[in-house]
């Protein structure tokens, strides 16, 4: 349920409100809005009867969500979340660009994708550190290692970083030096993971799990804002269908899906996408004329010789053409950036 306060209610109103949430055994949620003051309601197991709330003073009205994610529903918020990470922000008219290898491998590699990245326009970063690989036997990521040299790439471009934490046990190391944390397709119902993630200070890029369905993907979100963090962002990456021909179905189906039914920011990774280098400014053209608020491109100095995902990781100058069709893009969807 959510309960909107009439746009004078005052201060008192609105805790009344919510202590009377509270003393019901439920968990009251302020909806920050430009337009008016909102409150959320989660914990409870049946139906709730408006009633309850309707007679009370400063409340407007109180409304049922129809929807069974609640936090994350265009229903409990009508206006976009813009997730400000330190001053760069993502959603609303902002285009976010993040880029950067699939994976950190050395000192040399990190430093060089990110100055190419910064000089092409991209303000984030990406690169893990911890990597989740179909196969034991592959490169497993440089673990704090690869942490410290994103921070050090950080340190000399100003580029905020995002990258992977794979489990509960390093999710507070890759925290501490991450800006963005990722949640890849793999992890998306990890729910012990999802509801810890609630608790980190850090805005989370939750990435889609492979097989999963729209509303399973923002169930997962809605675990991660209702354990109490609000700063959520969606990537699109491609889902497993029957065709063989691409690395994975990247199902652009979703961004305008997503727009109606959430107001959380929508990212399109084009890279695990389609999985095919020569083919990953197409989709990424796509992403951003079908509404994205941002991509999340695999860039490599020398992707043939990357220790993961080369077959799909553009060099510099490719990103760099890239970015110069997405501006042309963006500019015509009232995205300038
Ligand atoms: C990645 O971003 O390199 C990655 C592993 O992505 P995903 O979880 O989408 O496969
Ligand atoms: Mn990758």
């Amino acid at each position: 349920m959510l309960v909107v306060m009439k746009p004078n209610a005052t201060a008192a109103e609105v805790e009344a409100v919510t202590e009377k949430i509270r003393s019901l055994g439920l968990v009251p949620h302020a909806i920050p809005g430009a337009q008016r003051v909102a409150i959320g309601i989660t914990g409870n197991k049946g139906a709730l009867d408006p009633a309850m709330f309707e007679g009370m003073p400063g409340v407007r009205d109180a409304i049922r969500v129809s929807q069974p994610f609640k936090l994350v529903s265009r229903e409990v918020k009508p206006e976009d979340t813009v997730v400000d990470v330190g001053g760069v922000l993502i959603g609303g008219r902002h285009l976010a660009v993040m880029a950067g290898p699939c994976s950190v491998e050395s000192k040399g590699q990190i430093l060089e994708t990110a100055h190419a990245v910064k000089r092409a326009g991209a303000t984030f970063l990406r690169g893990g550190a911890y990597k989740p690989r179909t196969s034991p036997y592959e490169f497993q990521g440089m673990a704090e290692e690869g942490l410290q040299l994103l921070a050090l790439a950080r340190e000399q471009t100003g580029l905020k970083i995002v990258t992977e934490a794979m489990d509960a046990e390093t999710l507070a190391l890759v925290a501490e030096y991450a800006d963005v944390v990722q949640i890849g397709a793999r992890n998306m119902q990890n729910f012990s993971l999802l509801k810890q993630l609630g608790r980190v200070q850090r805005p989370v890029l939750l990435k889609r799990g492979p097989c999963a369905t729209i509303r399973e993907w923002l169930m997962a979100a809605e675990y991660v804002v209702a354990h109490g963090n609000p700063r959520v962002v969606l990537c699109e990456r491609g889902i497993r269908t029957f065709e063989t021909a691409t690395r994975n179905t990247l199902d652009l189906n979703a961004v305008p899906v997503l727009k109606s039914l959430t107001h959380l920011p929508v990212v399109v990774d084009p890279s695990h996408g389609i999985g095919l280098r020569g083919h990953v400014p197409a989709m990424a053209r796509a992403a951003v004329a079908a509404g994205a608020d941002g991509l999340i491109v695999e860039v490599h100095p020398n992707p043939d010789q990357a220790l993961s995902d080369g077959q799909q990781s553009l060099t510099p100058g490719e990103f760099a053409a890239m970015m110069a069709q997405v501006k042309v893009i963006a500019g015509a969807v009232g995205r300038p950036f």
